[in-house]
């Protein structure tokens, strides 16, 4: 079946269950969209099934794909770096991606991948049910937003959040990945930015 032919509460996303583990288990043999083609295995998320922040990043890169986790790689270390920076670790916060499967060659995600995929991620939303969403980059934002505006101009804001049954606060940030692409003044907005996380996270907790 594929994706086109699907009504929203077809997609097997809403016919699997109503467990963490459960959905992860019904998107380890998605084939809804080209992605599936390429992948080693889905790579659906990690972390707390009831995490208070969870972060939200584009899709798996080559390592991820491979150990079947997000946010291993580089980009993952500086994550990691990122969130111990305010005090918690990786088990404290719950991380996933727009989309689970990667694209081969790092390319971007395409809109009808994003499209097929976004069930999986709102049912990580709705089940995990964070208080505060933690976008990485462009795709993220966009996608949750439901928003042209770019990254540059959104991170660090607090924006009320609701979707997947959630009430929640979402604040934009770059991509790991864009930090290390460009260094020093990215890294302390992205420092900056998960501070302001923390005190969101101590405010609606
Ligand atoms: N970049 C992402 O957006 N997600 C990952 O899991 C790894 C790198």
């Amino acid at each position: 079946m594929t994706f086109d032919s699907l009504t929203a509460s077809q997609h097997p996303a809403y016919r699997a269950g109503s467990n963490l583990a459960d959905v992860a288990v019904a998107a380890s043999t998605c084939a809804l969209c080209k992605l599936a083609g390429g992948r080693t295995q889905v790579v659906f998320g990690v972390g707390r099934a009831d995490a208070d922040l969870m972060f939200v990043g584009e899709g798996p890169g080559e390592q991820e794909d491979l150990k079947g986790e997000p946010f291993v790689g580089r980009a993952g270390q500086l994550l990691t770096q990122l969130i111990e920076g305010i005090g918690m670790t990786r088990a404290d916060v719950y991380i996933a991606n727009v989309v689970k499967c990667r694209p081969r060659g790092n390319r971007d995600p395409q809109p009808d991948e994003i499209e097929s995929c976004a069930p999986w991620l709102d049912r990580q939303l709705e089940l995990i049910h964070p208080l505060v969403v933690v976008t990485l980059g462009n795709f993220a934002t966009k996608l949750l937003l439901q928003t042209k505006e770019g990254i540059t101009k959104l991170r660090g804001r607090e924006v009320p959040f609701a979707r997947a049954g959630l009430d929640a606060v979402l604040v934009p940030t770059y991509h790991p990945a864009a930090v290390l692409r460009s260094g020093g003044r990215a890294l302390a907005e992205a420092r900056a930015d998960f501070v302001h996380v923390k005190r969101v996270l101590a405010r609606v907790a």
